[in-house]
């Protein structure tokens, strides 16, 4: 059931892979970057975890809105904005809604997909995030037509971290990685490889 206790699971599982994946995220950002995406997120989703802790969101969207208002003022960088939008535009689909209906994540994955590439200025192939989001979205829609939102969730986190994956052999048109040109090739997008970590510790909330 998508309620409040199932938020606060995924919130919980992305701060603590954020923070064991940090070196990681670092190292692939050191390579067509600036070796700093893992640190950034660090800062963000804890600092982030201990806020709500402080003073706990009543429903799921203001949950997330809180987390993404957090990011975007706490992560210096593209990915602080870029994050703090997904969460904001998903608090904002989910509305008031104490119990969120499987579609309506659907229409949150898709809307905040959406409010990325629009503030990036970004499409699939640009070797960023949105590799990993945009299939994410896509393929909870599909898989939620034909089963539960746990096989749904299931078929997002698998679809992202393909979609991080396959950013390996691509040029970045977009963000920092982008300066290198031809040199990006080779490497795996850190934006890309932290969404697939995040996509999946929405599928892991779906188990308490
Ligand atoms: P910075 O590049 O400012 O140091 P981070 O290292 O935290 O910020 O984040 C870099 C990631 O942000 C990239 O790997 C990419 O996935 C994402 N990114 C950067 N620019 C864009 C953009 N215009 N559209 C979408 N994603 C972007
Ligand atoms: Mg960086
Ligand atoms: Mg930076």
């Amino acid at each position: 059931m998508l309620d409040l206790d199932f938020f606060r699971r995924f919130l919980d599982r992305a701060t603590r892979v954020i923070v064991a994946a940090a070196p990681r995220l670092t190292d692939l950002d050191a390579a067509i970057g600036d070796a700093d995406h893992g640190a950034n997120l660090k800062r963000g989703f804890t600092s982030a975890a201990a806020t709500v802790a402080d003073e706990p969101p009543a429903t799921p969207g203001a949950l997330l809105t809180a987390v993404g208002v957090h990011l975007t003022n706490t992560v210096g960088g593209a990915s602080g904005p870029l994050y703090g939008t997904v969460l904001r535009r998903m608090g904002k689909v989910l509305g008031e809604d104490e119990v969120v209906e499987p579609e309506t994540l659907g229409r949150a994955l898709a809307a905040a997909v959406a409010s990325v590439r629009r503030l990036g200025d970004s499409a699939p192939g640009d070797k960023t995030m949105v590799d990993a989001l945009q299939p994410a979205a896509d393929a909870y829609a599909a898989a939620l037509a034909e089963g539960d939102v746990t096989a749904a969730l299931d078929a997002a986190a698998r679809a992202a971290r393909e979609g991080a994956e396959a950013t390996v052999p691509l040029l970045a048109r977009r963000g920092r990685a982008s300066y290198l040109g031809e040199r990006s090739i080779g490497h795996q997008d850190p934006g890309a490889a932290s969404s697939a970590l995040l996509v999946t510790a929405l599928y892991e909330a779906t188990d308490p």
